[in-house]
């Protein structure tokens, strides 16, 4: 082995670099410590992390594998790369270092390399491509600059040379804690976790509250797929969740309103109660996971409906997407199979909704019959506080969900 040679994950960071300066350091070092809290918390043994320019350096991760896929879940995070490091000790001498550690990657491949420098004079990066190119060409290697099968990395930054040639991705974003405090409204269906999640990625802490209408599977659902969310990517921050009971209100719901306004006045509901919730947490807006026109209720005009009944602002990341989007990044961010699985048990079901409801009906009829003390003198009492991200327990409950769904509603 080479003299001073170590093993590194080097991460990417991409917003964060173009912030002014205080800014970017109070980010950077936010960034940093939230790895710290990500490799402690999944214990991933490790001798340091650094910040150097545009880069986070964590120092003998073991084991690597592990790092990388934990670090690959911390949010201001783009890109992680299993590196080789060592000190810059003269051009030829770590040209001729890369190209040993290149060798096997190269033979017989396609391939390009990609070059930075920062900090060091006397050569450029072109000179960099062009040398460990040339080398690797000897061994074997065939240059591709438009479709390579590999890609030699090699960073030379200051007193330090990285070299590798993968990089997984990271969600981007920004790191939490650096965006204030929401509240968002998670159901356990498979829009609301994703809506969550882009919260997160933007930097807040992200409280969740949810409203049980559908007995203690409905709970379980919401609570196995909000334990994952905080215990796979909320390194970082402190996250809670607010179980409430909601289900005084279908007698109501019954009696007194048409079939049609049903889910509106269910998400008003909701809502009213999740602004009261999140001023006394000190929450500045409310989450959910409402698409355009995805369904009746969220329709534009259901959806402006719903928003007079409150003064917060309500966040909706998922506006803009289709549905096979929604499902995709669930996907990757790993809420959909605990969405998949307890969904299919039982479905609430719900009266054909209409798709414009009635402004003036709908608020004569709340205020005789749901005003928001009534709202919230049934709800807010009993809510319910559970810290998330500690138990990290997920299976566990997703497997009581699907049980007590098989016992509830297949009766
Ligand atoms: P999801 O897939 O998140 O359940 P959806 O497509 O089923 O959403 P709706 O049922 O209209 O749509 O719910 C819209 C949003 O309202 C949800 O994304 C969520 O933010 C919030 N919401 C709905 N039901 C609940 C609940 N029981 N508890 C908390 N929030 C809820
Ligand atoms: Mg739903």
């Amino acid at each position: 082995m080479d003299a001073g040679e170590d093993r590194v994950l080097l991460l990417r960071y991409g917003e964060l670099s173009v912030k002014g300066a205080f800014t970017r350091r109070r980010m950077q070092s936010l960034l940093a410590r939230n790895v710290e809290k990500a490799l402690e918390k999944e214990r991933v043994d490790h001798s340091g992390v650094r910040v150097t320019q545009g880069r986070i350096v964590v120092w003998s991760p073991d084991p690597l594998d592990r790092g990388l896929d934990v670090l690959s879940r911390v949010f201001g995070v783009v890109g992680v790369a299993p590196a080789w490091h060592r000190r810059f000790t003269g051009l030829d001498e770590v040209l001729e270092w890369a190209r040993d550690r290149s060798v096997e990657a190269v033979r017989g491949r396609r391939f390009k390399v990609e070059a930075r420098r920062v900090g060091v004079e006397g050569f450029t990066s072109m000179d960099v491509r062009r040398r460990l190119g040339a080398l690797l060409v000897d061994e074997g290697g065939v240059v591709d600059l438009r479709a390579p099968e590999v890609v030699v990395n090699i960073e030379v930054r200051g007193e330090d040379v990285f070299l590798y040639h993968s990089e997984v991705r990271g969600p981007g974003g920004l790191p939490l804690g650096s965006e204030g405090r929401v509240l968002a409204l998670v159901s356990g269906g498979f829009d609301s976790p994703v809506a969550a999640w882009m919260a997160m990625k933007r930097g807040t802490r992200v409280d969740i509250v949810f409203f049980n209408l559908g007995g203690r599977e409905h709970e379980l659902q919401a609570r196995a797929v909000s334990e994952y969310l905080a215990c796979r990517w909320g390194y970082g921050v402190r996250m809670d969740m607010y179980l409430a009971e909601m289900r005084w209100i279908f007698p109501i719901l019954n009696a007194r309103f048409p079939q049609g306004f049903w889910t509106v006045v269910l998400k008003r509901a909701m809502f009213i109660a999740a602004e009261a919730l999140a001023r006394r947490i000190g929450a500045k807006a409310l989450v959910t996971g409402e698409s355009l026109a995805q369904v009746a209720s969220q329709t534009l005009h259901n959806l402006a409906v719903t928003d007079e009944a409150v003064e917060i602002m309500v966040l909706r990341p998922l506006i803009g997407m289709d549905k096979q989007e929604t499902m995709d990044l669930a996907r990757r961010i790993g809420t959909y199979p605990i969405s998949e699985k307890t969904q299919e048990f039982c479905a609430i079901a719900s009266p054909k909704p209409s798709t414009a409801v009635d402004r003036a009906k709908l608020n004569k009829l709340m205020e005789k019959h749901l005003p928001r003390e009534t709202i919230l003198e049934n709800t807010l009492p009993h809510v319910h506080r559970i810290r998330l991200g500690e138990e990290c327990n997920w299976q566990e409950l997703t497997h009581r969900a699907v049980e007590h769904a098989r016992i509830e509603c297949r009766a």
